[in-house]
């Protein structure tokens, strides 16, 4: 089909959630992806944070293939060898003791809520069951996970909103301290928000959210949905803070673009999931398994990737605040590894709109902050190619 064809039809046949840019993305390859007029296109979304080792990796493509022969799918009634195997990876490289899998960050969240609930009715003393979220947090789009997510805008039209949460600023230790009360029952955070706007803590805030949480005998939840699988430099991002939590979600890289989710706990809470408790078809089946493992195996034996992701994210960085001396509407460039924003005083959709039509993809979070996700395998080239583009079009949109 043509791509006006292509468009017309996705317009006509599909529902109309994403304010979608005029554009069908046929294939890729590490760091670049080509539409449907073959144009080629350097990838700094990445899919959202999705293809840390960058499209159609070798290593997970042949065991993806590979299992696509053997055994697609089998359900939970019975055991399957890649979802083990992935367990054993996951817990031996996290603070973990055991892992549900599910499909979806939202889906690992849910499965987080209920563990805190079941938890907390189970082992905790007096009626505990409140969750405490950030303001401008993200934890996915299913009904639970909209009342976690601290952000007005996902949750209006759906009310009610499912009850048990309350909201702290995000960085702000006070804040939480308060909303701690008889009913708390475990406070959840992205160690580093990423739709928010990639918002970075101060380095002891994490730290003191652990002192309180172990003070207080509550639960401590990380979601790691964005910030796991070596994206900030570290295979999680905890890692950075000298703390662990209780409860973990990953999703998004987890299967380097295959959709595989996973909630990991600390053994003595994991017991509080029995047979019956949860379940979901397609968890942890044996094709995105395959995947998984593949790309675990990958980021784990290739150290130099973390290295990669930290110096990369530095040359990034420091390019991006060379910008900002020419430009008044950059107002400030933070990021951890290869997690990166840009927080302009104006709109940034333009800017994004621009890159698009000159070959670079980039996003835009909270209206105003361009956020940067290469895959973990970008060169200093392909960094100076995006910079060079990003220039002229910071240039010609100039105000
Ligand atoms: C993307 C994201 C989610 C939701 O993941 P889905 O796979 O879209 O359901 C949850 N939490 C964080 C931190 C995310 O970035």
């Amino acid at each position: 089909m043509l791509t006006n064809e292509l468009l017309e039809f996705s317009k006509k046949y599909i529902m109309n959630t994403y304010n979608r840019f005029p554009v069908v993305f046929i294939k890729g390859r590490g760091t670049k992806v080509f539409d449907s007029d073959n144009r080629e296109y350097l990838d700094f979304v990445a899919g959202i944070a999705v293809c840390n080792l960058g499209h159609c990796h070798p290593k997970v493509t042949v065991a993806f293939q590979k299992q696509a022969q053997r055994l697609v799918h089998i359900s939970n009634l019975y055991h399957n060898e890649p979802q083990i195997k992935l367990a054993k990876l996951l817990v031996e490289n996290s603070f973990a003791g055991k892992v549900f899998f599910c499909n979806s960050g939202a889906e690992a969240n849910e499965a987080a809520i209920k563990l805190i609930r079941k938890y907390a009715k189970e082992k905790l003393k007096g009626n505990r069951y409140e969750i405490i979220t950030m303001e401008k947090s993200f934890h996915g789009r299913t009904m639970a996970t909209i009342t976690a997510t601290g952000q007005e805008k996902v949750q209006k039209g759906f009310e009610p909103l499912l009850p048990g949460f309350k909201y702290a600023p995000f960085n702000n230790i006070d804040a939480v301290k308060k909303a701690i009360n008889k009913k708390t029952a475990a406070v959840m955070v992205e160690p580093i928000q990423g739709e928010g706007g990639v918002n970075i803590p101060d380095n002891d805030y994490l730290k003191k959210l652990r002192r309180l949480c172990n003070d207080e005998g509550i639960l401590l939840v990380f979601d790691e949905v964005q910030t796991g699988m070596g994206r900030t430099g570290r295979l999680f991002a905890y890692e950075h803070y000298n703390i662990e939590p209780d409860i973990m979600t990953l999703a998004k890289a987890l299967g380097n673009g295959v959709a595989i989710g996973a909630m990991l706990a600390k053994d003595s809470i994991a017991e509080a999931f029995t047979p019956g408790s949860h379940a979901t078809t397609f968890g942890g089946n044996p094709l995105a398994c395959s995947a998984a493992n593949a790309a675990l195996e990958t980021i784990m034996e290739d150290g130099i990737l973390f290295d990669n992701c930290l110096r990369m994210g530095d040359y990034l960085i420091k390019g991006l605040k060379e910008l900002k001396k020419e430009h008044s509407f950059i107002k400030e460039i933070r990021g951890k590894g290869l997690l990166v924003g840009m927080e302009l005083t104006i709109d940034g959709k333009d800017i994004v709109m621009e890159c698009l039509k000159d070959g670079l993809l980039i996003n835009c979070t909270m209206d105003k902050i361009l956020r940067f996700l290469p895959p973990l395998i970008v060169t200093k080239e392909e960094i100076d190619s995006m910079l060079e583009i990003f220039y002229g079009v910071l240039k010609r949109i100039k105000k």
